[in-house]
Order: C-alpha cells, then sequence, then structure tokens
C-alpha cells in the first residue's frame, strides 16, 4: 500500500524523500561508523569519477592548483616545505645528472676563462716600452742578447735598446724586438729609434675609448 501510494502520490513521494534526507543527514552526524562509511563512499566515487571523466580531472587539478598556490603565498612554512621539496626532486631527478657529470668541464672551462681574463695589457716591452699581453711577450734575458764573444762597441750598441731604468721585478720583452736585437738589429719600434707619437688632432680628442678602437 505504501508502495503503491509512494508512486502515486507525488505530495507523499517528495515528503517520504525530504524525511528520508533528513534521517541520513542526522545519521550522518551522529553515527561516526555511518559518517566514515559516507565519506569512503564518496570518495571511492570522486576517485572513480576522476579516472574516468576527464573535464572533471580537468577542473580538480585547476582548482587544486589554485588551492596550493594560495596556500604558498599566504603560509610560509607551506613555502619552506615546498622549497625543501623542489630541492630534493632536482638533486633526485635523471634528467639532471647530466648537467652533473659535464659540471668539470663546465667548471674547468670556467675558469681556464676567468683566468685569462684576469690579465689585461700589463707587461711592458723593455726596448720599446709598449703594454703588451703575456702572449705577446717573453722573459727577459740579457744573455740571450749580449754574448761574451761580442766586442764591447757591439754589446754597448745592443745595451743602448734596452731601457733598464724600468725597475720592475720581472723584466719582459716583446717578441718582436727580440727578435730584430737577436740579429744585432735595432727594432724599428724601440724607444732608441726616437719614434714618437704625434699630437692627438682636436677632433679625434673627444673620441670615447670604444670609438678610440675602431
Ligand atoms: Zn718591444
Amino acid at each position: 500500500h505504501i508502495l503503491n501510494k509512494y508512486h502515486t502520490n507525488k505530495t507523499f513521494c517528495d515528503k517520504v524523500k525530504t524525511q528520508s534526507s533528513i534521517h541520513i543527514l542526522n545519521k550522518y552526524h551522529t553515527n561516526k561508523t555511518f559518517r566514515d562509511k559516507v565519506k569512503t563512499q564518496s570518495n571511492i566515487h570522486i576517485l572513480n569519477k576522476y579516472h574516468t571523466n576527464k573535464a572533471f580531472r580537468d577542473e580538480y587539478k585547476e582548482r587544486m592548483k589554485i588551492q596550493v598556490s594560495k596556500k604558498y603565498k599566504s603560509n610560509k612554512s607551506i613555502r619552506l616545505k615546498t622549497v625543501e621539496r623542489t630541492l630534493n626532486w632536482y638533486r633526485n631527478n635523471n634528467t639532471h645528472k647530466c648537467a652533473v657529470k659535464y659540471r668539470n668541464l663546465y667548471m674547468c672551462n670556467l675558469n681556464r676563462f676567468r683566468q685569462i681574463i684576469r690579465e689585461g695589457p700589463d707587461y711592458v716591452c723593455i726596448s720599446c716600452r709598449l703594454t703588451l699581453f703575456r702572449n705577446q711577450v717573453m722573459p727577459f734575458v740579457e744573455e740571450k742578447y749580449i754574448k761574451q764573444n761580442m766586442s764591447n762597441e757591439t754589446k754597448k750598441h745592443i745595451q743602448s735598446y734596452f731601457d733598464y731604468s724600468w725597475s720592475t721585478e720581472q723584466k719582459w720583452i716583446c717578441k718582436l724586438c727580440s727578435d730584430k736585437i737577436k740579429k744585432r738589429q735595432m727594432s724599428s719600434r724601440t724607444i732608441v729609434n726616437k719614434l714618437k707619437v704625434s699630437e692627438v688632432p682636436f677632433e679625434l680628442k673627444k673620441l670615447n675609448n670604444l670609438e678610440k678602437h675602431l
């Protein structure tokens, strides 16, 4: 009889449904076992939906992303945890092992580059007094140019090519001067040759450092 009434009488049907809903709601709030069961079922239902429904999955992911982002921005401990997790991930991730593998090579080249650029044109030739880079000069050794068997006159002549007043610990000579003097010739650009740079014209004085090099 009730079953018939339920199917034929809409008001009765709605009433039963409402009462049923209230009953379930009450049960949910008072009965822990029932509550846990409902929660588990609900979780399973959501999990199923997540795996079968792409739209739901995408929406869920987007919602979680926003939630995580909010938490990250507002909570310092969560921020620190995230950073730590990310660092761990980088440490354990294989795709980064490659960079580690070639790290030595990279550091080696970087150090070499730093070594090379550390020095500028700091080497002064004892003969022409040009300031040059290390690879353009060699250590000055007098005996290479003034030999024992030379006449005193030649010795003096060659000595005159060198400017000994430059009293630095280590003396350097440029390759051009060295080659010439070894042949007992005067290097064209040596100081003794009295070559001088002419006065810089007015128009060129205004150039900046970069322009001067062009
Ligand atoms: Zn020189």
